[in-house]
């Protein structure tokens, strides 16, 4: 048996003719550039999220990179963010000029532990960047009151936590602005790359419509330095067909982790943990074993394609070198690292394909 990471095919085929129907649609009006489906999507997004605003954009990297500029964030600032993620949360913040600040993370999530993020505060501080990893919200309750104690911004990145919850507070209701990432291989992914930010402000909203094309409002006339950051018309189409069934996919990948849960108890391996009162969304269902690489190895002879994320800290990337940090300067982050494993997670997994999970695992992870 061969187990994919992710199972793009299967879940294409679930759709096929409504997406065909979708990108018919534009073909026909070739309205390829902001055209009809795109505005639709953005009403329908921000009225899932729960959100007054949704703006999309051309990826999830620039989702980040245009909420921090549409906050004013730039040269001089700090922003403070997770080391323990993928790494485009840290290059927005460079890309802009803002200067990225690390807190180590909490072994129980994964995500920024809030008791560190109040030591890394300074004068120079703007804004908490906090990383929904894997699919769980970080603790945005207490998040939310350091940012409002020390008058920061706080702007989420929930490129993987779609429709997740922290104690009943949902993703995206604490932050002035949160990004979303619709890379293929999220929750809800285009087949291409795409990006959409929410927020509370329509000023900000409005910032980021004028920044994601060409700094205008009005046709010809640039307010702001801009660029080309527009979501295509046909993913947008795509994007409003999967929107539809973006909740029963979330339940499916939350069966499967509770599937998992019970056939992987009782191996030597630290299972992910859904905090109490909380919505973990499973876009990855990450363990921990011992062994990491030799076990990874194994799974892959067995047709098991686990992966891992992420293997290396933003905070050792060669690319921060500049930034002056060492091993051992994160010890969480660092542990967590050479120990994580990513199982196969695809809303359409069978019980036989967890199955078969399960017991190469297990033998895999026999000396
Ligand atoms: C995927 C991802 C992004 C970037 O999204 P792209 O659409 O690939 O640019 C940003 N942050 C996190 C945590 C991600 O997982």
């Amino acid at each position: 048996m061969k187990i994919p990471f992710v199972d793009l095919a299967a879940q294409y085929r679930s759709i096929r003719p409504q997406i065909q129907t979708a990108v018919n649609g534009v073909l026909d009006r070739c309205d390829f550039i902001l055209g009809e489906d795109v505005a639709a999507f953005e009403k329908e997004f921000a009225k899932w999220a729960g959100a007054p605003n949704a703006v999309s954009c051309a990826n999830g990297t620039d989702a980040l990179v245009l909420a921090l500029r549409a906050c004013n964030i730039g040269p001089g600032d700090e922003v403070i963010t997770t080391p323990y993620t993928w790494i485009s949360t840290v290059l927005a913040i460079t890309l802009v000029g803002a200067k990225p600040v690390f807190a180590d993370i909490n072994a129980a999530n994964y995500n920024l532990d809030p008791d560190l993020i109040v030591k890394k505060i300074t004068r120079r501080t703007k804004a908490i960047l906090p990383v929904h990893l894997y699919g769980q919200s970080a603790a945005m309750d207490v998040i939310g009151d350091i940012a409002k104690k020390h008058k920061l911004l706080v702007i989420e990145d929930a490129a993987q936590s779609h429709g997740s919850y922290w104690r009943g507070l949902r993703v995206g209701q604490t932050g002035a602005v949160t990004c979303y990432s619709f890379y293929p291989g999220k929750n809800i992914g285009a087949y291409g790359d795409a990006g959409c930010i929410t927020t509370p402000d329509a000023q900000i909203a409005r910032r980021v419509k004028m920044l994601r094309n060409m700094g205008q409002e009005i046709k010809h006339k640039h307010e702001l330095i801009g660029t080309n950051s527009r979501l295509d018309t046909i993913q947008a189409a795509i994007l409003r067909v999967k929107l539809k069934h973006l909740e029963d996919w979330t339940e499916a990948r939350r069966k499967a982790a509770t599937r998992y849960h019970r056939i992987l108890e009782d191996l030597n391996v630290v299972l992910p943990k859904e905090a109490d009162g909380s919505r973990h969304v499973y876009h990855v269902y990450a363990v921990q074993v011992p062994r990491r690489d030799a076990v990874l190895k194994k799974l892959t002879a067995a047709g098991v394609m686990a992966q891992v994320h992420y293997p290396v800290p933003v905070h050792l990337q060669p690319c921060y070198k500049n930034l002056g940090y060492k091993k051992g300067s994160f010890p969480i982050t660092e542990r967590t690292c050479s120990r994580i494993l990513s199982l196969p997670m695809f809303p359409e997994i069978t019980e036989a394909q967890q199955a078969f999970v399960a017991e190469s695992l297990k033998q895999a992870l026999k000396k």
